[in-house]
């Protein structure tokens, strides 16, 4: 991380980080912390109090307002509220607790004492409150203070004149174990200072992987990533590996049409037609899903086929349509035929290709057709399906 600092405040902070630090006055700190808390806000007398009993080598002698700045941490301009008669109101400038926490935090990491926890434990359940869904920086730094505290990348703070000649002019630990090396033409001229974190270890290159199984690409090393895939993985080999369906097999028992989804067809087969739907888009990257959702299909002339196996499982499936400029001339279309990899080239739609033939007549095909379909097409002498 970089931060750009000017000439003014870069000299500023190479001194007072060589100087010895005192005792933090938590007492006084921990007071403050928590009426600044209660009004959400802090002035600037207050974070200059408050940097002042942290660390006394920033109180008062930085202009905190510019330095926050520099470190991308903003301020706002505040009302005390006014008097219901009153049409004016004095401007303070102010920053919220959250970024004030955030600057606190800033300022630890470039080396200061500045105990952020204080403020970090006094906000974080509000923060933590599952009925809170978006956080801006401040929050998410304070929402994973503990896991990268002393732990940040290495911090650069430079000024903006071009770089010449420059030298090491000191290089020292602070009691917080931050090793510092600052460099410059000579003791006023500071340019750079480098900061470094007791326990910073770079993480190792995340690895991209794609799973060979259900194409999920995801990062070696990265947990997050890997229960991602985890999850992913386990949804998408329900259709790419199916096994044996309960269901399926009480519908033998009773029903006739076994395979056939229509809009009267119970909930489960509209999640199978659409979990398969769902694929064929996957697979040729179609805009949207040919089925209307997992819970239904509202088309009174929707007619969708699950081929199932021997087994009972669900290897793939397919759907008619009769679309509403054709109903006169009942000119059917088969918008989409998808089968799990592991299965195809095996005849499920072939032995299945008659049956729709005599219930859809000559119907068309929508899709993109693949050379695959073309030369099963003219297998079954039906390449003029093509072009209808
Ligand atoms: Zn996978």
């Amino acid at each position: 991380m970089e931060y750009q600092l000017d000439h003014e405040t870069l000299q500023f902070i190479s001194l007072a980080l060589r100087e010895p630090s005192s005792p933090s006055r938590l007492s006084q700190a921990k007071t403050q912390a928590k009426r600044i808390i209660e009004r959400g806000w802090a002035f600037k007398a207050d974070v200059e109090d408050l940097l002042y009993n942290f660390d006394s080598r920033l109180g008062y002698q930085v202009d905190i307002v510019k330095f926050s700045n520099m470190l991308e941490i903003h301020w706002e301009e505040v009302f005390f509220r006014p008097s219901a008669k009153s049409n004016y109101a004095t401007g303070l400038t102010a920053v919220r607790a959250e970024n004030l926490t955030h600057l606190l935090i800033s300022l630890e990491r470039i080396g200061f004492q500045t105990h952020p926890a204080i403020f970090v434990d006094l906000l974080l359940p509000r923060i933590k409150s599952r009925i809170k869904q978006v956080l801006n920086s401040a929050e998410l730094e304070i929402f994973w203070f503990s896991k990268t505290r002393h732990r940040y990348e290495k911090i650069f703070l430079r000024t903006q004149f071009e770089l010449k000649t420059i030298k090491t002019i000191a290089s020292f630990t602070t009691v917080g174990n931050y090793h510092i090396v600052v460099r410059g033409m000579n003791n006023e001229t500071s340019q750079l200072i480098e900061i470094s974190s007791p326990k910073f270890r770079k993480r190792p290159d995340l690895i991209p992987v794609t799973c060979k199984d259900c194409g999920h690409q995801w990062h070696k090393g990265d947990p997050e990533s890997s229960a991602s895939h985890r999850k992913e993985h386990k949804r998408c080999m329900y259709y790419l590996d199916p096994q044996p369906l309960v269901n399926v097999l009480k519908e033998r028992e009773s029903a006739q049409d076994v395979e056939l989804v229509t809009t009267n067809s119970p909930g489960w087969k509209h999640k199978e037609m659409y979990l398969r739907a769902r694929a064929f888009k996957r697979e040729f990257n179609y805009d949207f899903v040919q089925w209307q959702s997992d819970k239904g299909d509202n088309d009174p002339y929707v007619h969708g086929y699950l081929f199932t196996d021997g087994l009972g499982a669900i290897v793939g499936a397919c759907s008619f349509r009769l679309p509403q400029r054709e109903r006169a001339l009942q000119q059917w279309t088969l918008d989409w035929i998808w089968i799990c990899p592991r299965e195809r080239r095996k005849g499920h739609l072939a032995r299945r290709w008659k049956t729709f033939r005599e219930r859809f007549g000559n119907f068309s095909l929508t899709f993109p057709i693949s050379a695959e379909m073309k030369t099963f097409l003219a297998k079954h002498g039906d390449l003029k399906l093509m072009e209808k």
